[in-house]
C-alpha cells in the first residue's frame, strides 16, 4: 500500500484548517513547513480576539474593501507567516501550502519572508474572476517555486 506524500498530508491539513474560518465568503487554510515539519498554520480571518464575521454579520458579512474582500481579515498565508515570525521560527527556505493561490499582497509577503516553495490547490484568479493569477506570476518571476497540487 502506498503511503500518502507529505505534500498531500500538509494540503489536507490546510483544507481542514480552512473549515475553521469564520469568514462569510472564502475559507482558506495554510500550513508552513520546514524540512517536512510544520512550523506554523493559519486560516483567513480578523486578528484573534476581535471579530467573527459570520456570527456578527451572518447575512451580509463584514464590510467589504474596494476589491470585495473582507476588510478586517488577514489572509491565511499572512496569519501563518506572522505567527511563525512572532514566535521566532526561521521562515527562510520554508515551504507554504495554501488552499487558494496567494493574492498579490500575500505574494509580496511570501517573497520577502524567504519562503522558497508554494503549493496551492485552487486558483485565486479563477475564484475572483480575474484574468491572471498575479500573485503566482509575481512569485515565479522572482524565483519562488509555485506548484499547483491538484485536489
Ligand atoms: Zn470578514
Ligand atoms: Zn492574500
Amino acid at each position: 500500500m502506498s503511503k500518502p506524500s507529505f505534500n498531500h498530508i500538509f494540503m489536507n491539513l490546510a483544507t481542514d484548517l480552512a473549515a475553521r474560518s469564520h469568514c462569510v465568503r472564502a475559507h482558506v487554510g495554510a500550513v508552513l513547513t520546514k524540512d517536512t515539519r510544520i512550523i506554523s498554520i493559519g486560516y483567513n480571518g480578523p486578528p484573534a480576539g476581535t471579530h467573527n464575521c459570520d456570527e456578527e454579520w451572518p447575512a451580509e458579512g463584514c464590510q467589504r474593501d474596494s476589491k470585495g474582500s473582507c476588510s478586517l481579515a488577514l489572509h491565511a498565508e499572512e496569519n501563518a507567516i506572522l505567527y511563525a515570525a512572532k514566535n521566532g521560527a526561521k521562515i527562510e527556505g520554508s515551504t507554504l501550502y495554501t488552499t487558494l493561490s496567494p493574492c498579490i499582497a500575500c505574494a509580496r509577503l511570501i517573497l520577502s519572508s524567504g519562503i522558497g516553495t508554494v503549493f496551492y490547490k485552487y486558483s485565486y484568479a479563477a475564484y475572483k474572476g480575474l484574468p491572471s493569477d498575479e500573485g503566482v506570476d509575481f512569485l515565479k518571476k522572482f524565483g519562488v517555486e509555485v506548484i499547483l497540487l491538484e485536489p
